[in-house]
């Protein structure tokens, strides 16, 4: 924070701050090939789970923040975003959880797999 006397940033107050574009953390890393496969199977996992869960009630996922160690409430939608912004199709947001979220109506990453294991168990059944 530059408080002296300065030239003022050119860009100031403009929307169209080019800097404004990087302002928003790290740039992206690429992912590796092994990333993206996850990430491709985190996606197909979360369409599962929103098929299996949803129709429950539950709202979207809960994520442990290793960055700020607070939990995050994604709702479907969210959380899908998030997931391909990993794969480079846009940023990521994930300090900005669900407004107000019914935190009961969220449920783990891995309730929902393992609630979803559970149902297709027993729908392929017989
Ligand atoms: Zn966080």
């Amino acid at each position: 924070m530059n408080l002296d006397d300065g030239p003022l940033d050119p860009f100031h107050g403009d929307p169209d701050d080019p800097a404004a574009l990087l302002d928003d953390g790290e740039p992206a890393q690429p992912l590796s090939d092994d990333e993206r496969e996850d990430v491709l199977a985190d996606l197909a996992e979360l369409a599962s789970f929103r098929t299996t869960l949803g129709p429950q009630g539950v709202d979207g996922i809960t994520v442990d923040c290793g960055d700020c160690g607070e939990q995050h409430y994604f709702g479907w939608d969210l959380m899908a975003a998030n997931l391909r912004a990993l794969l480079g199709e846009g940023r990521t947001h994930v300090h900005e959880p669900a407004f107000a979220p019914d935190h009961d109506a969220y449920v783990s990453w891995d309730y929902a797999r393992g609630y979803t294991d559970a149902v297709q168990a027993l729908t392929k059944r017989g």
